[in-house]
């Protein structure tokens, strides 16, 4: 489905990012419980993480996306990652996709794992992305984007030039890494818009739930945190609740700023707690 739809001049879409529950011994009906909850967030679509290591006999994405289209009626997004996967086994997963009628995939390199040697097919997101749209045109492809410049580029503007190949290679729309300062997603726009790129660019949002995974998230992903996050996260850290609700503000605040700057869209990392995001869209909904 073309999401194009969604990035309505002044008004903001918001979107929402599940991943499938670890614990599989409940099968993926445990997610339930969360989407329950996710439903009151009256989100334009839910995507749905996919894992790095391209084991097709997995299919918990998949099973998830089409909950959420099926029990829900809302629109899934599948993510997939090429860089542990043959070009036959994407193949395979572009075809259970279009026998559950889901035709959006945010497509992705996926991170590399010290010791396992890559599949050949696909070296980058752009080869995937331009492999979806060859081997069958309905699909609409996303992909991810850095604010502030994957850890594997060089610098910026290189950054910059090799997320230009992705929309080049046929992807429609952005969703980017989660940021704690939003000055490096304006700055990250104006370099886009200087590149040429002209797709919706939705900022990701994660409100941060525990010291310690934040800062386990970030030296993988290479966001940085800002001084009044830091003093946040020292502040608060012993005292659960003020932690919380201090946390649940921080993220409020940069969604207000970023409505204010004509932000394309809002996608909440939401780490499955609906109850997190029902507390943040309940404040946000009315400034869309
Ligand atoms: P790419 O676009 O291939 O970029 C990777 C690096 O290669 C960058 O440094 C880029 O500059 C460079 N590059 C890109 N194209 C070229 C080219 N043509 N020539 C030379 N260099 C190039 N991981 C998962 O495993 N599962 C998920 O579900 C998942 N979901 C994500 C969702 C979002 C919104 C984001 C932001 C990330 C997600 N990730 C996920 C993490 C992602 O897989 C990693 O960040 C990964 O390291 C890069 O993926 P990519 O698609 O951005 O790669």
């Amino acid at each position: 489905m073309d999401l194009k739809q969604f990035f309505a001049p002044g008004r903001p879409c918001f979107s929402l990012e599940i991943f499938p529950p670890k614990d599989h011994q409940g099968g993926v009906e445990t997610i339930y419980e969360t989407l329950d909850g996710l439903r009151e967030v009256h989100p334009e679509f839910i995507s749905c993480t996919y894992g790095a290591g391209g084991n097709l006999a997995d299919s918990s994405t998949i099973e998830i996306c089409s909950i959420i289209k099926e029990k829900y009626g809302i629109l899934p997004i599948s993510h997939l990652t090429c860089v542990n996967n043959s070009k036959e086994n994407i193949g395979v997963i572009m075809d259970s996709l279009k026998e559950k009628g889901i035709t959006n995939i945010l497509a992705l390199r996926g991170d590399l794992k010290p010791g396992q040697q890559p599949e050949k097919d696909f070296a980058h997101a752009s080869d995937l992305i331009f492999y979806i749209k060859e081997r069958d045109p309905e699909f609409f492809i996303s992909a991810a984007c850095y604010p502030e410049g994957h850890p594997d580029s060089g610098d910026l503007i290189t950054d910059v030039l090799d997320l230009k190949k992705k929309v080049d290679a046929g992807a429609e729309h952005l969703i980017s890494q989660l940021f704690f300062d939003n000055e490096d997603f304006y700055r990250f726009r104006d370099r886009c818009e200087l590149a040429g790129i002209d797709v919706p660019i939705e900022a990701g949002i994660m409100p941060v739930t525990s010291k310690q995974s934040i800062l386990r998230m970030v030296s993988m992903c290479g966001a940085s945190i800002p001084a009044k996050l830091a003093k946040i996260l020292n502040r608060f850290e012993d005292k659960p609740k003020a932690f919380e609700e201090a946390c649940i503000a921080y993220a409020i605040d940069q969604m207000i700023d970023l409505i204010s700057n004509d932000v394309d869209g809002i996608h909440l990392y939401t780490m499955n707690k609906p109850y997190i995001a029902k507390r943040i869209f309940e404040v946000i909904d009315p400034m869309r």
